[in-house]
């Protein structure tokens, strides 16, 4: 393609771009296709002779956007949200055309000084402490733009296990490796897959620590946990803090958690905040990131709540020469002479990155702090309003605290209905929400994800979810026995449409269940462990518990006698933590 061509496809795509952002009502939020659709449409080889763009944009249309998802359709409320913005799209297309790989200040000094910069941005207008920040008087702390959340928690805990070992080892010539087996992370049972990624990947032990009713970490359990592992001989290292869990945007106590591990010597706390994190950019969100001040890490998605497109997440270290001196590798052909520019290959998994910083500094220059804040308040304030509409339906409950953009609602009824209903929303192709597990219950999440979400978008969903339930609640027969009803109309006000569900015609019971998983079911967990574990794995969006207890309990015993040699030979243990049985503490 000459320049010439270029600029006509260039402008072209721009254009489509535009229709597709303001005509995206008319195409279903969510196609309703089997595996396999695409192999059908498309040749099995790549073309000899170069095609005609003309013929690849209409094919891009004709049978990739009937696969596409639309994850910035004002009816899309599942997941989070993915950031997207104007002017964070056009900063990436810059990034693109540069195509610098910035993996050190030589190889790219302009990306290297602007992710500085722009991480010290950020950090402030999210109020962090100050040793995250990299330009703040004393501070040793900085961050780093990687590509996911889940990459964020495992340099985390790449780094926290390297400084362990290195506390393990002291001066021994010993393997790392040796110390492997003693290293053991703690997350709450509602902390993200990722965590549970990075401790298999990284082949270490990880506990998972029961929530309370909330849905938060219990405090208690974790220091009961901690305390019986020490007994039992075995190195606490890693614990996971989460500020807006997945399955029900639920807040750990960050600070009582910090106090827990402050008493540990060897235990870094890492703070996963990918979506709500970025809500601290709100005076009145900070009452969640008190005790951060504790915290060794903490990673936020800008991808996610800052209108930042994919990919995008922020990592922040209270001391950035543990990052460096867990990742370093230096070869002859990385060096340069400029030693005091940043090299931010230290800083994460891959050497080549992308100019990441540019399309944050574009969002954060187009809508400033005020217009971030605005936009995150908007998306508050209509949660509430599902919220509320949800409350008034006695039919109906809402099973977490709503702080952000996420309520969890679900009929009272069992499972099987909601189940029902989430396929039947799903199938519609109007809206798209996904399950959760939350507090032991089945749910289905409604998260507001659009940028410019009205009120308007959140009555015409709740009036399609109350017209695919009422059909539900009819099937099974459930109005007239044990559930109450509320009489048609009852309850409508005048801003609040009542239109015929619109789309497809409903999926006609009975839903076969495989087919209602089909619809109902977003897995982000293996095959294998959704179908060797317990129950609560049905959804993938809880996380799992991967250590075995009978395992488990025949290395406490082994470790329990080593650490009873270590004792006889002047070894000291935690104090000031009572001892309990660590089954019962760790769910
Ligand atoms: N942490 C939390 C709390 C999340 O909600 C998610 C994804 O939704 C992740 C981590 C993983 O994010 P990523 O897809 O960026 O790896």
């Amino acid at each position: 393609m000459n320049v010439e061509e270029f600029r006509k496809y260039g402008k072209e795509v721009i254009d489509y771009i535009c229709q597709y952002g303001t005509n995206i009502e008319e195409r279903d939020v969510a196609p309703t296709l089997d595996p396999g659709y695409l192999k059908k449409l498309l040749p099995a080889d790549a073309p000899q002779s170069p095609e005609s763009f003309k013929d690849v944009l209409e094919d891009f249309e004709q049978k990739i956007m009937p696969g596409v998802v639309h994850w910035n359709h004002p009816k899309f409320f599942a997941y989070f949200p993915s950031g997207n913005s104007f002017p964070s799209v056009l900063g990436d297309m810059l990034s693109s055309a540069i195509g610098s790989i910035g993996f050190s200040w030589a190889s790219c000094p302009a990306a290297a000084e602007l992710e500085t910069i722009v991480m010290n941005w950020y950090a402030k207008a999210l109020g962090l402490p100050k040793a995250f920040v990299s330009d703040a008087p004393g501070s040793t702390g900085g961050g780093a733009l990687q590509g996911s959340a889940s990459e964020c928690v495992l340099v985390s805990l790449i780094t926290a296990r390297a400084r362990a070992i290195s506390e393990l080892k002291g001066q021994t010539s010993v393997h790392d490796s040796v110390f492997l087996p003693s290293l053991i992370a703690y997350a709450s049972r509602e902390a993200h897959s990722s965590v549970e990624k990075a401790t298999k990947m990284a082949l270490v032990k990880l506990r998972i620590i029961d929530a309370d009713e909330h849905g938060r970490m219990r405090v208690d359990l974790l220091r009961q946990a901690i305390q019986n592992d020490v007994n039992a001989g075995l190195t606490p290292f890693f614990v996971v803090a989460t500020v807006g869990t997945t399955g029900g945007c639920a807040f750990d106590d960050i600070t009582e958690i910090g106090k827990v591990c402050r008493q540990v010597s060897s235990i870094w706390l890492h703070v996963d905040g990918a979506y709500a994190g970025n809500s601290f950019i709100l005076p009145e969100m900070r009452v969640f990131s008190a005790g951060l001040e504790y915290a060794d890490s903490f990673n936020t998605n800008p991808n996610k709540l800052l209108l930042t497109n994919f990919d995008a997440s922020a990592l922040w270290v209270r001391d950035v020469m543990n990052l460096k001196s867990a990742l370093n590798v230096n070869p002859l052909y990385l060096r340069h002479e400029h030693l005091s520019g940043v090299d931010y290959r230290h800083y994460g998994i891959p050497l080549s990155r992308r100019f990441r910083a540019l399309k944050l500094w574009f969002v954060f220059r187009t809508y400033g702090i005020r217009g971030l804040q605005e936009y995150i308040r908007n998306h508050m304030a209509l949660a509430k309003k599902f919220e509320m509409l949800v409350r008034k339906d006695e039919r109906f409950e809402v099973r977490n605290d709503v702080h952000l953009g996420l309520v969890c609602f679900r009929m009272r009824t069992g499972d099987e209905p909601n189940h029902m209903l989430l396929a039947q929303i799903n199938h519609s192709g109007k809206m798209h929400m996904t399950p959760a597990k939350f507090n032991g219950r089945y749910v289905i999440r409604f998260c507001v994800t659009y940028e410019h979400a009205t009120e308007r978008d959140i009555l015409d969903a709740w009036s399609q979810i109350k017209c695919f339930a009422e059909e539900i609640l009819r099937d099974h027969q459930l109005e007239s026995s044990s559930v109450p009803t509320t009489p048609e109309g009852s309850e409508r006000t005048s801003s609040e449409p009542m239109a015929p569900v619109a789309g497809k015609p409903p999926i006609k019971k009975k839903l076969t269940r495989t087919k209602s998983l089909r619809f109902s079911f977003t897995r982000s967990i293996s095959r294998e462990q959704y179908q060797s574990q317990s129950e609560h794995l049905m959804d993938g969006c809880t996380p799992i518990l991967v250590v075995d207890p009978k395992t488990l309990q025949e290395n406490f015993q082994k470790a329990a006698d080593d650490n009873e040699k270590n004792n006889s030979n002047g070894n000291t243990k935690l104090k000031d933590i009572s001892d309990v049985d660590t089954d019962e503490a760790s769910n």
